[in-house]
């Protein structure tokens, strides 16, 4: 390894170990086991020797927003296991067969048509799909994600599907914003699949996919499963 692939690698451990002291710490506080929460490292943009570092240092699962960037690292990677992808990103249709058996689990499943292509996809090659709907529940321009009220027609139609499995629900909230609406922000998401799970007692719907480097203590404490860290993690990115 080159002296600056070593230097960069003993940055990455000491930023580990520090959102690891502080997703242990939220947990504390929060009444909540550190194995209840996935840590998703957000590799978008940065490169694969830096994810093979990562994995190197215990990290398992992989967020990434690109169809493009993900089969590329994939591919490079794949001599790397366990290693689970998750893709996080605003996914076109005519993409979706990038992802569809290559991830683990795709956060961000907005529509209806959506759902019914990955479900077509995941029969194709066999296999089962996991994905979370992606809500958006303040208002914000920049993000994708249905509406609240278009939530029981995706349930339904994924229900009827048997090669998708809905795990959950996913947000953002509004970038730049205070922190007090992230905080309502996923409160309102948890409110969503805990009014789910009164409904259908035995519902698949048990993940949640909120909290990123700004707020990922506040996701914490409103209950997420799955936190999606990039910056914290690798540095900003150019
Ligand atoms: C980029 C991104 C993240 C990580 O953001 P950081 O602020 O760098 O932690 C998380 N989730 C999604 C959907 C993203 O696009």
């Amino acid at each position: 390894m080159s002296d600056a692939a070593t230097s960069q690698g003993t940055t990455l451990a000491t930023r580990l170990a520090d959102l690891e002291a502080r997703i242990v710490r939220a947990c504390q506080r929060a009444g909540r086991r550190r194995d209840e929460i996935t840590l998703v490292a957000v590799s978008k943009t940065q490169p694969a020797e830096l994810i093979r570092q990562a994995h190197a240092l215990g990290l398992r699962h992989f967020g990434e927003n690109y169809v493009q960037e993900l089969a590329a690292k994939a591919a490079e990677l794949s001599d790397l296991t366990p290693l689970h992808w998750h893709f996080i990103g605003h996914l076109q249709r005519n993409k979706a067969q990038q992802v569809v058996g290559r991830c683990e689990l795709i956060h961000s499943i907005d529509t209806v048509p959506l759902l019914q292509r990955i479900d077509r996809l995941a029969q194709s090659v066999g296999t089962v799909q996991s994905v979370l709907l992606q809500l958006k529940l303040a208002a914000d321009p920049a993000k994708s994600g249905a509406s609240e009220a278009a939530l029981a027609d995706l349930l339904a139609q994924a229900t009827d599907l048997a090669h998708v499995r809905c795990l959950g629900l996913m947000t953002m909230p509004p970038l730049f914003d205070d922190p007090r609406t992230a905080t309502s922000v996923f409160a309102h998401l948890r409110q969503l699949r805990d009014d789910h799970q009164r409904r259908r007692p035995g519902s698949s719907l048990q993940l949640l996919s909120m909290g990123m480097s700004g707020d990922f203590e506040s996701a914490i404490a409103q209950g997420a499963t799955h936190i999606r860290v990039g910056s914290v993690l690798f540095g900003e990115r150019s």
